[in-house]
C-alpha cells in the first residue's frame, strides 16, 4: 500500500480484441487513461507498460488485467497467465500476466475482460445489490463473465458461453464466422460476423435494418440460456455491438420474453425488463473491472 494515506493507486489493463485501455486509478476514482489499438503482443504490450511506467499517480499498490479471452485463469495450471487459443493472430499462447509481472513487482490481479467488468457493474455499477449477476460484452467477440456471490466463477476454465450454438430465425443461411464454430452465438453477432452479414462494417448497418432483428433474437437465446441455468439477478450487455444500436437491448428484451413463453419466475416483460440493462458504468465498464481486479488482488 503507498504511505500517502487514502485510497490505494492502481494500473489497469484492459486488453480488448480491437483495442486496449490502460489507466492509473485511485480508488475507483480514473486519474489517467490512454488507448492503444490492439496489434502484435509485442508491440503493444511494451508501448502499454512504458506508459503505466511513466504515468501521473501512485506509488503503484497492484495492477488488474482484464483480457480478451480464452484465457488460463487457473493459479495452479502450468499456463497460468497465457491466452489460449484465439482466432486473433500472434496472440495464441501468449504470456499475458508473466509479461506484466517480468517488469513490475506488485500484486496482480488476473482474469478475463468479462469477469472484471461484471465485478465492476456489481461494485459501482448496473449490478449493484445483486448476488449473482453476468456481463456480457458483444463486440469484436462475445463473451460473458459472470460473478457469484462477489466472485467471478471459475471451474475448469472460465465461462465461455459466448460460443454456444442458439436457434436462428428461419430462413437465414449465413455459414457464421468464428473459426471454430461456425455459427455459434459469436459467429453470427460480433462485429466482424455482423460486417460479414451485413457486406458493411456493423456500425455503418442502419438501426432499422432487418438484420438487426434476427440479432437480437440470437442474443435473446443467450439471456434465456443464462437465465435457465445461472440463473442471474442482472444481465447487462455492453460492448461496441451491445451498445451502439439505439434499440437493440429493447429487441433483445422483447424476443427473450417471446420465447422464455412465460416458463419460471421472472419471465414476464417486465421481469425482463429490469433484468438486461446497458451497462451502468457505460464505456467505463472495461477499464474498471481491470481498476477491480487491481482492487481484490491487494486483499
Ligand atoms: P473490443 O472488442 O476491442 O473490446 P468493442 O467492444 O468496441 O472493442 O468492439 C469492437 C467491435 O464493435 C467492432 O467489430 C465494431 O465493428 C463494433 N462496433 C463498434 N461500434 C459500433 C456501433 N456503433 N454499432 C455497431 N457495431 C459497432
Ligand atoms: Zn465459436
Amino acid at each position: 500500500m503507498p504511505l500517502t494515506g487514502g485510497a490505494p493507486c492502481v494500473a489497469a489493463i484492459e486488453l480488448g480484441g480491437t483495442k486496449c485501455i490502460a489507466a492509473i486509478a485511485r480508488g475507483r476514482e480514473i486519474i489517467a487513461r490512454k488507448r492503444w489499438s490492439t496489434r502484435a503482443p509485442e508491440e503493444t504490450l511494451p508501448a502499454i507498460l512504458d506508459w503505466i511506467a511513466e504515468a501521473p499517480g501512485g506509488p503503484l499498490a497492484a495492477i488488474g488485467i482484464a483480457g480478451f479471452g480464452p484465457l488460463v485463469v487457473d493459479p495452479r495450471h502450468a499456463n497460468y497467465g497465457r491466452i489460449g487459443s484465439t482466432p486473433k493472430p500472434h496472440w495464441t499462447g501468449f504470456d499475458l500476466r508473466g509479461s506484466v509481472a517480468a517488469r513490475f513487482d506488485m500484486p496482480i490481479g488476473f482474469d478475463t475482460d468479462v469477469a472484471g467488468a461484471a465485478l465492476a457493474e456489481g461494485r459501482w455499477g448496473a449490478s449493484q445489490g445483486c448476488a449473482t449477476h453476468v456481463y456480457v460484452t458483444i463486440g469484436t467477440g462475445v463473451g460473458a463473465g459472470i460473478v457469484v456471490d462477489g466472485k467471478p466463477l471459475h471451474g475448469a476454465a472460465h465461462p465461455e458461453v459466448g460460443h454456444i450454438r442458439v436457434r436462428r430465425d428461419p430462413g437465414d443461411s449465413f455459414a457464421g464466422a468464428c473459426p471454430f464454430h461456425g455459427d455459434c452465438l459469436e459467429g453470427l453477432v460480433a462485429g466482424p460476423a455482423i460486417a460479414k452479414r451485413a457486406g458493411m462494417p456493423a456500425e455503418q448497418l442502419a438501426g432499422d435494418d432487418p438484420l438487426w432483428d434476427r440479432i437480437a433474437g440470437e442474443i435473446a437465446e443467450l439471456v434465456m440460456t443464462l437465465m435457465l441455468t445461472v440463473p442471474p439477478q442482472r444481465i447487462v450487455i455492453g460492448g461496441g455491438v451491445g451498445g451502439a444500436q439505439g434499440d437493440l437491448l429493447g429487441k433483445v428484451r422483447a424476443r427473450a420474453t417471446e420465447r422464455l413463453a412465460g416458463y419460471g419466475p421472472g419471465s414476464d416483460a417486465g421481469a425482463i425488463d429490469r433484468l438486461v440493462v446497458p451497462p451502468g458504468l457505460g464505456a467505463d465498464a472495461g477499464p474498471l473491472g481491470a481498476v477491480a481486479l487491481a482492487l481484490d488482488a491487494l486483499e
